[in-house]
């Protein structure tokens, strides 16, 4: 099943954030014929405000043991890191089931054991392409650290991080007074946990950028154009949209959030919705922090970047179309001017993107069932930028007529949803 048999000479790549950037490059540098179709310019999806996190160390999926009695908590605390646009729920449902269903114990522990299968080579499938790419200067190796505001959710972190622990992760619980020498700027807190695997980006637009430059240097094609409908003509797999279409002997679909539009158009259904999350630029407040800290209670993350601090995260289910909620930043921003006492708000920019999610937490890489020739790269959630690069790489692998490195079967698209 991991091995594919008809090789192709000329892919396809339908859509070009992180994802599907990493993805072209990849089979480009393989030496394979690449067109890359995007209906916007290359990272301008949701890989533009995401928090720069590249975890390369243990992270548990969303789906969790218990989160069914937290949501009403997170739901009625005005700070809290989950909103519901309720007109969205009859749609969400069915994803929602599978969500409960994918946090039982066993599942959660055996999906930990999946993403981590990736996450382990994460960062060293970003290496050969950032150094080819010039952007090494993008990336800072500093870890992270996540702070907790009370006892209570301190005791949770503990437990999260016991568990990192147990599945290989290096996860350092701290005190008050260690967390302040760490990082001075930060609020008394009752304690934090750090990280020091994460790499982290300082600008995620300008990496998906260059990753696009060098695919294009590589002679990469790119097409501009939205792709309403894919299917099979004459043995080739094609992407039509109004007055235009693109074909070649395969084709990936890395759509991210949209990518279920798409597969609707070849009959294949997949429980892919968003998780739709925020971010508030804050260029005053550049330099403050010297790694990212992320708040235990909020959700969110602090990242410092090259134009400015970014608060960035949250999660709120209400589906592709509706419009931003601007109080989803207000809630984000409340918590930090308590974390960082008198930061710099001054010309803060916003922004709301649209995380590709499946209701399991883990992402959908490999060929589509039964439509050879037709191979999908999506879902990859909370963790999209981290898994770029491998996903591209393991792709590839598949692409040329290898074993890849990890084992697909767990990302498959008719995995059981039991
Ligand atoms: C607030 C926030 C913080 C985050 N922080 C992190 C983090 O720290 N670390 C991490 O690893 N991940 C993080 N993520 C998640 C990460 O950003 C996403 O998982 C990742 O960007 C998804 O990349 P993608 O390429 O699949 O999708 P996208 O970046 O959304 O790209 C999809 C592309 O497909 C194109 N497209 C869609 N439909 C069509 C069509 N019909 N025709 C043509 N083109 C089409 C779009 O224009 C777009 O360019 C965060 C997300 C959010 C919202």
């Amino acid at each position: 099943m991991n091995r594919v048999t008809k090789l192709p000479r000329h892919v396809l790549v339908v859509g070009a954030g992180i994802v599907g950037v990493c993805i072209a490059l990849q089979l480009r540098r393989a030496g394979l014929e690449v067109t890359l179709i995007d209906r916007d310019e290359p990272g301008r999806g949701c890989s533009f405000g995401n928090a720069g996190i590249i975890a390369g160390d243990v992270v548990a999926p969303i789906a969790a043991p218990g989160i069914v009695t937290k949501v009403p908590g997170y739901l009625a605390d005005p700070e809290g890191p989950l909103a519901i646009r309720w007109s969205y729920l009859p749609a969400l449902a069915p994803w929602l089931v599978r969500f409960v269903w994918a946090g039982r114990q066993r599942i959660f522990e055996q999906n930990t054991r999946h993403l981590a299968s990736l996450t382990a080579q994460a960062q060293a499938a970003f290496a050969p392409l950032l150094a080819e790419a010039n952007a090494a200067d993008l990336i800072r190796k500093t870890g992270m650290l996540t702070v907790y505001e009370t006892e209570q959710a301190f005791a949770d972190g503990r437990r999260d991080a016991a568990y990192r622990r147990r599945f290989g992760g290096e996860a350092v619980e701290l005190g008050p007074a260690e967390v302040a020498a760490l990082v001075p700027a930060l609020a008394r807190v009752a304690g934090g946990v750090r990280r020091p695997n994460p790499h982290q980006v300082v600008d995620p637009l300008t990496l998906t950028q260059r990753l696009h430059d060098l695919f294009a240097k590589l002679g990469g094609q790119t097409l501009r154009f939205a792709v309403e409908r894919i299917g099979q003509v004459d043995g080739q797999w094609q992407a039509q949209g109004q007055g235009t279409a693109a074909q070649s002997d395969a084709l990936v679909v890395a759509c991210g959030a949209w990518s279920k539009r798409l597969l609707d158009t070849v009959g294949l259904r997949l429980p892919l919705d968003t998780e739709r999350g925020y971010h508030v630029m804050l260029p005053g407040a550049e330099g403050l922090l010297s790694m990212p800290v992320s708040s235990g209670e909020g959700g969110f993350f602090m990242t410092p970047m090259r134009h400015g601090l970014r608060i960035a995260g949250t999660v709120e289910m209400g589906g592709l179309e509706r419009a931003p909620d601007p109080r989803r930043v207000e809630v984000m921003l409340r918590r930090v001017r308590r974390l960082l006492p008198g930061i710099d708000e001054r010309n803060p920019s916003s922004w709301m993107g649209f995380r590709p999610s499946m209701p399991d937490s883990l992402p959908v890489v490999g060929p589509a069932p039964g439509r050879p020739g037709l191979f999908l790269a999506f879902g990859h959630g909370h963790l999209g930028l981290a898994l770029s690069a491998i996903t591209g790489k393991l792709l590839t692998q598949l692409l040329q007529g290898e074993a890849p490195s990890v084992d697909l079967a767990p990302f498959r698209a008719d995995r059981a949803w039991t």
